[in-house]
């Protein structure tokens, strides 16, 4: 695991936060997870767009650039030479006295952790996996913003917790409305009739780049595809369901509680939209324009 804290890289032992900071005491603080592909972060654009839009949503000033989180990953990364990384970009509040009032803190600090990025177990896409769906709700929009990627993650704990119990992979939330939201750490697709349907962005949810992805994949290969609201029957009545998170891609639910989805095994559209999104992986990863082939998806 390598560190770049406040662009020093340090060790891990030496990669510490204040118990002051505002991030550690009241979970103000926002962060992005990025992979890479062929050793080159993927996304990394649409990732800093994110996070300055999670910065806006909690009214933090970012304090470098999206040029030079850049040049700092950059500089993380090359210290780290693993051959594929996951990355982790957190940028909190900051240190200061015991209060709510941002104003009493100094600058916010910046973190950017990059680990080896362990390959998911390949029974992940050929068995799928179980959800359970939790009586955690997610947050409501209007109190803790779900768009927002926030430090603050006690509604995520406390529902991968539930979902952990039952020995399940992931645990899927409701809105507060009792509509499907997301999970703890993915966005939620079901399939049928070789249609695809995703809770739309007003379901209160993580804008998840995945998730963006795959609808631009469906979309380009003539799979209809839409964002709407949707109720827990219409995963359980789907043929197939599956989650989309950056570092893992697309992986095939077949499970939910104890009603099998579909077929109880990965379907063909989800086997062919993980095809198609690794093949446009390559190809953004292979442009010459790369990063700016990236902006267009
Ligand atoms: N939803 C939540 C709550 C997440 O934390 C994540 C990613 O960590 C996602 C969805 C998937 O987002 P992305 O595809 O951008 O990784």
């Amino acid at each position: 695991m390598f560190v770049n804290l406040n662009g020093k890289m340090v060790s891990k032992s030496e990669a510490k936060v204040s118990i002051f900071d505002h991030g550690f005491l009241y979970g103000d603080s926002i962060y992005e997870t990025v992979r890479t592909y062929g050793g080159k972060p993927f996304l990394l654009d649409l990732h800093l767009a994110r996070l300055q839009e999670s910065a806006q949503g909690i009214y933090l000033e970012l304090p470098i650039s999206p040029e030079q989180f850049k040049l700092e990953l950059n500089r993380t990364l090359e210290a780290a030479q693993y051959l594929e990384s996951y990355i982790r970009i957190i940028v909190t509040r900051g240190e200061g006295d015991i209060g709510y009032n941002p104003n009493l803190c100094g600058s916010p600090s910046f973190i950017i952790l990059v680990n080896q990025l362990v390959p998911a177990p390949a029974e992940l896409y050929e068995r799928g996996v179980s959800v359970s769906l939790v009586s955690v709700r997610r947050n409501l929009a209007s109190a803790i913003n779900p768009a927002v990627k926030s430090g603050n993650l006690l509604n995520q704990v406390l529902a991968w917790m539930e979902a952990a119990r039952h020995k399940d992979y992931e645990a899927l939330m409701l809105n507060y409305k009792g509509e499907l939201a997301e999970c703890t750490m993915s966005n939620i697709f079901v399939v049928k009739n070789r249609r695809l349907s995703t809770p739309a962005l007003d379901c209160g949810i993580l804008p998840g780049i995945t998730r963006k992805l795959v609808l631009e994949i469906a979309q380009l290969n003539g799979l209809e595809a839409k964002e709407s609201s949707l109720s827990p029957q219409d995963l359980l009545e789907a043929d197939e369901a599956f989650l989309t998170v950056t570092s893992r891609e697309i992986i095939p639910v077949v499970r939910c509680d104890h009603h099998v989805i579909g077929s109880g095994v990965p379907g063909a559209a989800t086997k062919f939209l993980h095809a198609k999104y690794k093949q446009k992986v390559e190809e953004l990863m292979n442009s010459s324009l790369y990063p700016i082939a990236e902006m267009k998806s």
